[in-house]
This record gives structure tokens, C-alpha cells and sequence, in this order.
């Protein structure tokens, strides 16, 4: 049988216990026959993606799980927006993340997604910004992505990733200025080149047609761009060229989609695959286990685990537990022949509604495995487990050599 490897990551799916739920987890409280069949025909552990107590933002998390080790390949977050959105990212590209937004006469942030404008209107600024915002020295090229979000992308000599974001990431505060975040002339440089693109955009975008038009239907208008994410993009060594697998991606984010592009996975878009609550989880599914048919490799991500831990509604987040695991059981009859790797890129305890360092449960399973006796998916039925506590790094080279990829180190 040739060696298949599925590797689920239900994004920010560990937990803490909730006192409103008899001081479980949202994971312990669900009922989720899939993912328990995995356990207990596994290996189970659990998991610091990057490191014990290091917070891991969802790109690095992904990298080290990858076994890409982020503090060397994780160069800032804007090249996985614009990989994610299919933009062709050429090597030195510097590229942030950027939003339309609202902002009053004195550059105060009223609302810092526009009225979460998208569709024409947005796709109109971005390509007004596109034709009509010209440095010397350096090309810009603008882009529109989901919504009120888009893609900037700076290319010339002399630049650098190490400086801020425009974003105060609040409605009510000023739009920032730019700073760079070390001595270098490099980054002096890009901040004042970024604090120039912050201007034009506002003095372009104000004069647009399109907010004309908003304005007069009572909307709120996008005049301003905010500029955060700056990343240097360098081709990286390949998934295929370093394991000698072929990899895919099934994701609906965009984020997502560019990291595993970043890596050099090949995305399968999916209809329905949204990176949202009300996306197709059963489609996705469908997808990977055609997928196993061309790919060694597959990547499948679950992204709605996250967004209702960062909403806080455990009730929501077993609800999304609950609807991935119905998904998953297309999948779990594969482990006779294939390994199916199951874990998390991070927690997102609902109680604090962001990312914390807290372990994630992870399960393989598959024909060689050597099974232990855990039988549920949960964070403390897993710590118990065969593969005790592993780092993300860890990860690739276990699942190598149970596929029996690995190379034998020394005589
Ligand atoms: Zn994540």
C-alpha cells in the first residue's frame, strides 16, 4: 500500500475547562464518535505547536507542523494573504495585509472595515489604488481579497519586513504611523514609504466615485487603507523535494491556503469551502478522500473551531465539533490502509477568546501504528497517550517514519 498521510488540523480546537459545563472542555463535552474511532485505533499525545508556553500565531503554528521550523522560515504574515488570494509572489515581493476602511477628517479610524464593504465596490478601490498610487523607485501593485481586506505588494531594492502596521486594530483611535523595528536603513526607509502610501491612499480614495456614491445611500465610505502584516517572501525548500511526497491543501481561508502554497502544497478548491461556520465541512471531506487518489500528502483545515473560541461560545464550538466529526466519519474507515493524523495548530480557550500556548490533542492512526489505550480525542484523555508530549517540529518526522519514509541516522 503506498504511503498516504491525511493530516486534520481543526483550527484552535484545544480548550480549557468551562465551569458552565462541568469544568470540561468543549472537546470533552461533545459527542464525536469519528474522532474518538481515530483515538482509539491511534497513537495519541499531545502537542506544543511551536513550543511549551510560546502562543503560536496560526502561519508559524502551521510551518512547525509542516516541519518547517518557524523561527527560520516565518517572515510575516502578508505573503500568506497574498499566496492565499493567488497572486503570483515573486521572490523579495515585501507584501502586507491591508483594509479598506472608514475614517473621519482627522484620520480617526470610524470603522475599520468599511461597513465590511466587498464585491464591486471593493474590487473598484483596489484596482483606483492599483492605476493611480505611483512612488518612484519602487512598484506598487494593489489587490482585493475577501470583503473589506486586499493585498499590497511593494517590489524594489532596499526594502524590509521589520516595521509596523498602520492598523491601531480599534474603531475610535488614529490611523498609525508607520515605524520601523530596527536600526536598519532598510526598514527606515520602508516605514516612510508606507507612511506615503497610507497618505496617497487616503487623499485617492476620498476623491473615489464609489464613495461618492456610498455616501449618498446613507453608507459608509472607504477612504482609507490600513497596512499591517509586512512579510519578505522567499521561495522555500518544497514539501515534495523534502519528504518526496505529493501534497494538497483543502482549506477555505485564505490564510491557510497561502501557507500551504508557501510550502509548495497544491490547493484544491472546494465549492463551499468558505473558512467559515456555515462552510461545507462534508464537501471538504468528499475532496480529501478524492484527493487521496493523486496526493501522498493531504492537508485538510477546519477553521470554525477557532472562530467560536475567538466569539467565546463554547456552545457554538461543540456545535462545530459536533458537525466536523459528522463530516469525518466518510474518513474513519481509511485507517485500515491510510494514516490519519488529527490535531489542532493552537488552542483558543473560549474564556479568553485568543490563542493560547495551551497543548493540543493529537491522534494517528493507521496500519502500522502502534495503538495505545486512549479512546476519546479530548486534551487530557490524549496527554495520557503513546506519543506523550511532542513539539509541532516533531510531528513530520513521526509521521515519516511510520510511512517508513525516514532516512536511518548513523551506522
Ligand atoms: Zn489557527
Amino acid at each position: 500500500m503506498p504511503a498516504k498521510i491525511m493530516l486534520v488540523i481543526c483550527d484552535g480546537l484545544g480548550d480549557r475547562p468551562i465551569k458552565d459545563i462541568g469544568f470540561r472542555t468543549p472537546l470533552e463535552a461533545s459527542r464525536k464518535p469519528s474522532m474518538d474511532f481515530i483515538a482509539a485505533n491511534g497513537v495519541c499525545g499531545i502537542m506544543d505547536p511551536i513550543a511549551p508556553g510560546v502562543r503560536p500565531g496560526s502561519a508559524p503554528a502551521h510551518l512547525a507542523i509542516f516541519g518547517y521550523n518557524p523561527y527560520e522560515y516565518y517572515k510575516g504574515r502578508g505573503v500568506f494573504e497574498a499566496l492565499g488570494i493567488g497572486i503570483d509572489v515573486k521572490p523579495g515581493d515585501l507584501t502586507f495585509r491591508v483594509n479598506l476602511a472608514t475614517v473621519d477628517d482627522n484620520l480617526m479610524v470610524v470603522d475599520r472595515r468599511a461597513g465590511r464593504i466587498g464585491g464591486d465596490d471593493s474590487r473598484i478601490l483596489f484596482q483606483l489604488l492599483d492605476e493611480e498610487l505611483r512612488i518612484p523607485g519602487v512598484e506598487l501593485r494593489f489587490y482585493p481579497g475577501v470583503e473589506h481586506r486586499g493585498v499590497l505588494v511593494i517590489r524594489g531594492e532596499g526594502l524590509s519586513w521589520m516595521v509596523s502596521d498602520t492598523d491601531p486594530e480599534r474603531d475610535g483611535a488614529p490611523i498609525l504611523v508607520c515605524k520601523p523595528l530596527d536600526g536598519s536603513v532598510e526598514a527606515k526607509r520602508t516605514a516612510e514609504l508606507v507612511n506615503r502610501i497610507s497618505m496617497d491612499a487616503y487623499r485617492i480614495l476620498s476623491k473615489a466615485d464609489v464613495n461618492r456614491r456610498r455616501v449618498s445611500e446613507g453608507k459608509l465610505q472607504a477612504n482609507a487603507l490600513l497596512i499591517r502584516g509586512a512579510s519578505f517572501y522567499e521561495p522555500i525548500p518544497r514539501v515534495t523535494e523534502r519528504y518526496g511526497l505529493k501534497a494538497c491543501c483543502i482549506a477555505g481561508g485564505p490564510l491557510y491556503k497561502g501557507v500551504a502554497r508557501y510550502v509548495g502544497m497544491d490547493v484544491i478548491d472546494v465549492k463551499g469551502a468558505t473558512g467559515t461556520y456555515e462552510s461545507d465541512f462534508k464537501a471538504k471531506v468528499e475532496a480529501c478522500i478524492k484527493a487521496l487518489e493523486s496526493y501522498d500528502l493531504i492537508y485538510l483545515h477546519f477553521k470554525a473551531t477557532d472562530l467560536a473560541g475567538e466569539d467565546g461560545n463554547y456552545r457554538r464550538k461543540i456545535e462545530v465539533i459536533e458537525r466536523i466529526d459528522d463530516a469525518l466519519y466518510m474518513i474513519i474507515d481509511k485507517v485500515e490502509d491510510y494514516v490519519i493524523t488529527l490535531t489542532a495548530d493552537h488552542s483558543t480557550p473560549c474564556s479568553i477568546r485568543t490563542h493560547s500556548a495551551d497543548p493540543v490533542p493529537i491522534a494517528i492512526a493507521g496500519p502500522d501504528v502502534r495503538v495505545d489505550d486512549i479512546g476519546r480525542f479530548e486534551e487530557r484523555a490524549c496527554s495520557k497517550g503513546g506519543l506523550g508530549r511532542i513539539r509541532g517540529l516533531d510531528l513530520m518526522p513521526i509521521l515519516l517514519d511510520i510511512v517508513n519514509l525516514t532516512h536511518k541516522y548513523g551506522a
